[in-house]
């Protein structure tokens, strides 16, 4: 069933009453921390409601997400991990997060229905875990005023199965990190415990909803299908051949996967010396390499000078991407 079909049918109003029954007490992620969310409490994300931090045309999003007129994407205030090199602190781990006025979904609505007025190529829901309800309930008001554009769901991939099998329909292209691959890793840099387990059980749900065989519609942006980043971490620290490991098993390695070089020391990465400083060509190209021995020929890549040009200023919420680069095939770098 699409988006539409799930408006028609009455079906898109069940699936937000049943995700809005999720945050009090607060299940909407595998945290479950328990908060009474509609009461105004916060949990390890850091708001109650959902609060758009940001909304423009990102043209430094994989070629097919970009498209020619950029990606419309949306950013929320917030988050469910707690990286301590996030290159968006101060829109996820911000201290006045919790304090700014939550958005009601026609609001939302609004801000989707004006990137789609822009002709973005999709509509980019950049980190959306933690206030999922909020979201389709304004994909269901924008879709009924005319929202056509494709849906990404653009999350650090750790989702709860349970709210993901309620966006069956909802969303059309999966774009989730695969951050690590051993869960001593997440726990000392994003302060999870058990990252590897959850996003590989979402990983899995996400490939069963939309299929790992992408469509390109004619103007070259995906329409369906899931593309998988690879955050190399300097020190091996996310263990990205163990996950294209678990990728090529479980998926097979006609999934399209982003191995991204653009990971720069931020926030409080100076406090962990592992992380203190930006990646190596040699640990970059060696997980460049391990990717097409497995046989990943449709494998994204980054030069690697990304890293000097994904650095975002949220104080600029129209525009926060000033220089952003393009992904290449391994073939053009
Ligand atoms: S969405 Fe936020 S409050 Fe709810 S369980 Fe996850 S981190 Fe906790």
């Amino acid at each position: 069933m699409s988006r539409f079909d799930l408006v028609e049918s009455g079906e898109f109003e069940s699936r937000i009453k049943a995700l809005y029954s999720l945050v009090s007490p607060c299940q909407l992620c595998p945290r479950r921390c328990g908060v009474d969310r509609t009461a105004g409490e916060v949990g390890h994300c850091g708001t109650a409601g959902a609060v758009v931090s940001a909304a423009t045309a990102h043209f430094g999003e994989e070629p097919e997400i970009t498209g020619a007129r950029g990606s419309g994407t949306v950013f929320f205030a917030g988050c469910n991990l707690g990286c301590i090199y996030c290159q968006n602190h101060e829109i996820s781990q911000g201290a006045d997060i919790a304090l700014a006025p939550s958005w009601e979904p026609e609001k939302i609505a609004g801000v989707m229905l004006d990137l789609q007025a822009r002709r973005c190529s999709n509509i980019n829901l950049v980190t959306p875990s933690h206030v999922v309800p909020w979201v389709v309930d304004a994909l269901a008001i924008a879709t009924r005023r005319g929202l056509v554009l494709p849906v990404v769901w653009n999350s650090s991939g750790y989702d709860s199965v349970e709210v993901l099998r309620l966006l069956d329909g909802i969303v059309d292209v999966y774009l989730p990190d695969l951050r690590y691959s051993d869960n001593e890793a997440g726990h000392e840099c994003s302060s999870v415990p058990d990252y590897v387990e959850r996003s590989h059980e979402a990983i899995i749900e996400m490939a069963r909803q939309t299929g790992t065989t992408n469509v390109i519609g004619p103007d070259n942006v995906i329409s369906r299908g899931m593309i998988i980043r690879l955050l190399v971490l300097p020190n091996d620290m996310s263990g990205v051949r163990e996950s294209l490991d678990f990728i090529k098993e479980t998926l097979g390695a006609g999934v399209r996967v982003a191995l991204m070089s653009q990971y720069f020391p931020s926030h409080r990465a100076e406090s962990n010396l592992l992380l203190s400083r930006p990646v190596r060509p040699t640990e970059y190209y060696r997980v460049v390499e391990y990717a097409e021995k497995l046989g990943f020929e449709n494998a994204l890549v980054q030069e690697m000078e990304a890293s000097e040009f994904y650095r975002p200023d949220f104080r600029a919420s129209d525009e926060p991407f000033v220089d952003a680069r393009h992904f290449k095939a391994p073939a053009d770098v």
